[in-house]
């Protein structure tokens, strides 16, 4: 048994999973939340493997428990966490892991691979904290508190951004002026990039192709979502910019809008930095056009007639195939169109639209495919499609979770 613990760490509430990279199977999985509150709530599911007389893959049985209790911050979480696999398994001091993997969202230009943490590297993730105020200081938090839960083992830094560092400058380069660029470190950087690296990966494997020969697209579709060029297993560009918010239309976030909107809502409707940053990153998108963040609620929404929401399928739809166009144009033609994340794996319908008007480039959906209910890496174009379609399920954290044995067996 070769346990990795993953941690996922925001302000107020962290996930974690330990994953046996044997077998490449989840042990349990947690979330610790209402961090710096007097009530805080923490779960956790234990995956018990149970062999079946007859059946040779073992299938896996869950238990879930919660207990309610003051979490002041991230190190009485982690002590939390520890109590829960004391009480209800795996036991850690039988198979204690052998790394510790963190999802950290920004790595700027410096970070381009998973990277053991060092007091030096935790300044490093600080100091980018200018780049990513509301992400990189929990994610540090997480850090400091899991090194003190975890004192003998590795800790892995896996960020968001790295899989992106192969950007071109002619790729993450805005036409702006290059001395404010410089001073402010403005360009664009990419995220998903765990999420895109794995998705890419997997999809070589499954189709028997070699990664290096294939140009792809994948689309990853959640909440967030992101769109990226891969040529030969290396990014070569991406939708989202110096924050999380360029690119696609997403569940709360406006994605790409004319800058000069900015300008108007400051100057004439007398709006704040503040108030501007949140219109943006938390009223817009679906929801702002639609009333809500969840494609599920636009699709019941347009089958009740709400024109509203019709509306914005139709924007989100539209953002999807200007990016699939360009990304085309970038890569010279695609080997491999991939959808993942929430809607992604979800929503068959927006698969179908996004990709409806590129059968000039040989992409051909299958309708019986993409509506197949299926679970796991599928595909969904035609025999005779020249593109294959696939959906790949991602898994961040076992992207994480190998990237971290990686660097603490290296
Ligand atoms: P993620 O951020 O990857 O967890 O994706 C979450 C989003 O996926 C939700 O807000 C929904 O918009 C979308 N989603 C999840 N399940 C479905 C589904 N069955 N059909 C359509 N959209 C879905």
């Amino acid at each position: 048994m070769t346990p990795v613990l993953v941690v996922n760490s925001g302000s107020s509430s962290f996930k974690y999973q330990l994953i046996d990279m044997d077998a490449e199977h989840v042990l349990a999985s947690g979330l610790v939340e209402r961090i710096g509150e007097a009530n805080g709530h923490s779960s956790h599911t234990v995956f018990a493997a149970a062999a079946e007389p007859g059946v040779a893959m073992p299938t896996f049985t869950e238990a879930t428990s919660s207990r309610e209790l003051p979490i002041p911050d991230h190190t009485a979480g982690f002590a939390a966490m520890l109590e829960a696999f004391d009480a209800h398994g795996p036991s850690l001091d039988d198979a204690p892991p052998v790394a510790v993997g963190h999802r950290v969202v920004h790595g700027g230009a410096r970070f381009f691979e998973p990277t053991l943490i060092t007091p030096l590297v935790e300044i490093n993730i600080d100091e980018l904290s200018v780049l990513a105020p509301l992400h990189n200081p929990p994610n540090l938090a997480g850090i400091r508190a899991a090194r003190k839960a975890f004192p003998g083992v590795p800790h892995v830094a896996v960020f968001d951004t790295a899989f992106h560092q192969t950007l071109e400058p002619a790729a993450y380069t805005y036409a702006i002026d290059s001395e404010i660029a410089a001073a402010h470190r403005i360009r664009r950087y990419g995220f998903h990039g765990t999420s895109h690296k794995y998705v890419s990966e997997a999809a070589a494997a499954f189709l028997g192709r070699d990664l290096a020969s294939l140009r792809q697209i994948v689309f990853h579709l959640g909440n967030g979502a992101s769109v990226a060029a891969i040529d030969g297993g290396r990014s070569i560009d991406t939708s989202m910019g110096l924050t999380p918010l360029e690119g696609l239309v997403m569940g709360t976030r406006s994605g790409d809008i004319d800058p000069a909107v900015l300008l108007h809502l400051s100057r004439r409707a007398g709006m704040s930095t503040d108030e501007l940053d949140d219109l943006l990153n938390k009223r817009s998108g679906l929801l702002g056009l639609a009333g809500s963040n969840d494609l599920r609620d636009i699709r019941a929404a347009i089958e009740r007639g709400e024109e509203r929401a019709l509306l914005a399928f139709e924007v989100y739809v539209h953002r999807l195939r200007a990016y699939a166009g360009a990304y085309l144009a970038q890569l010279g033609g695609a080997d491999v169109i991939s959808f993942t994340a929430g809607v992604g794996e979800n929503a068959p319908r927006v698969r179908a639209e996004a990709l409806s008007t590129l059968g000039f480039a040989g992409v051909e959906v299958d309708p019986a495919r993409n509506e197949a209910r299926e679970r796991g890496i599928r595909i969904i174009s035609t025999d005779a499609s020249s593109v294959t379609v696939l959906v790949v399920p991602t898994d961040e954290e076992l992207e994480i979770a190998r990237q971290s044995l990686q660097v603490a067996r290296s």
